[in-house]
């Protein structure tokens, strides 16, 4: 059975300040639930956010981190810097920064290794544009995306991994794929899973749907066999609509 996994990606927004009263408002709501509540949020948040959950299951994420351990490299931040704090995972490959902060497949693959190094679960995004939907290139994209990002990667680890599959026109766009295109696309990263290792791994694998996610369509996708959970952007950035898509 593969636990539910809703995360929230605050993205660049809220203060420290908001970011703990809105655990303090969450907390006593999402614990009771048999789902994986997760926040990602940004760097300076990190330290006060692990404090204001501790005793609780909610788990902390950041949304990028370099795939070196320490060096000249202004502005970024390591991995053993996000593990001195107790970070449980990290965002890899988001749409925005394979857009504007030039991340490749390559890139991300480097971060993949480098996050379960330090015993970092990647949340790894993938998804195709608008055009490439509408040519046909879905899967195909989706599939080249995987198999690079997760290349050299052994079995144990992928299974730990959590896939968000995100089509880029859905995100903070208010256009959903409906939960079957979701499902599809979801189901065939299975496939691609499956035939880069196993059944096992494929069955085990936690792939999350984002795009354009709110408490209203949260319940429609979730009850769809292959998708695990949600990454949320602009709805889960209140605590009352994040309490809500975890009690889906
Ligand atoms: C996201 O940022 O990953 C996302 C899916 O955003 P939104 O929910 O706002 O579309």
């Amino acid at each position: 059975m593969r636990k539910p996994i809703i995360a929230g990606n605050w993205k660049m927004n809220l203060t420290i300040k908001e970011a703990v009263k809105f655990v303090e408002d969450i907390k006593y709501e999402v614990s009771g639930t048999d789902v994986e509540s997760v926040i990602c949020a940004p760097f300076t948040f990190l330290k006060d956010l692990k404090g204001a959950v501790e005793g609780t299951n909610i788990k902390i994420a950041a949304q990028n981190m370099h795939f070196q351990d320490s060096g000249a490299f202004t502005g970024e931040v390591s991995a053993p810097m996000l593990k001195e704090i107790g970070i449980d995972y990290c965002v890899i490959g988001h749409s925005e920064r394979r857009q504007y902060f030039a991340e490749t497949d390559e890139t991300v693959n480097k971060k993949l290794k480098q996050a379960f190094k330090y015993d970092i679960v990647p949340i790894l995004c993938v998804g195709e544009t608008l055009e490439e939907r509408e040519t046909g290139k879905t899967n195909e994209i989706v599939k080249s995306q995987v198999v690079a990002d997760i290349a050299g990667l052994d079995k144990a680890l992928v299974s730990k991994l959590v896939i968000a599959y995100e089509p880029i026109w859905a995100i903070g766009t208010g256009k959903t794929a409906t939960s079957k295109q979701a499902n599809e696309v979801i189901a065939y990263i299975r496939e691609v899973v499956k035939d880069l290792y196993d059944d096992e791994v494929s069955e085990n694998i936690r792939i999350q749907y984002g795009g354009s996610v709110k408490p209203e369509n949260v319940q429609e996708i979730m009850n769809e066999d292959d998708i695990d959970g949600a990454l949320v952007g602009g709805a889960s950035l209140k605590a009352a609509d994040f309490i809500k898509l975890v009690n889906f």
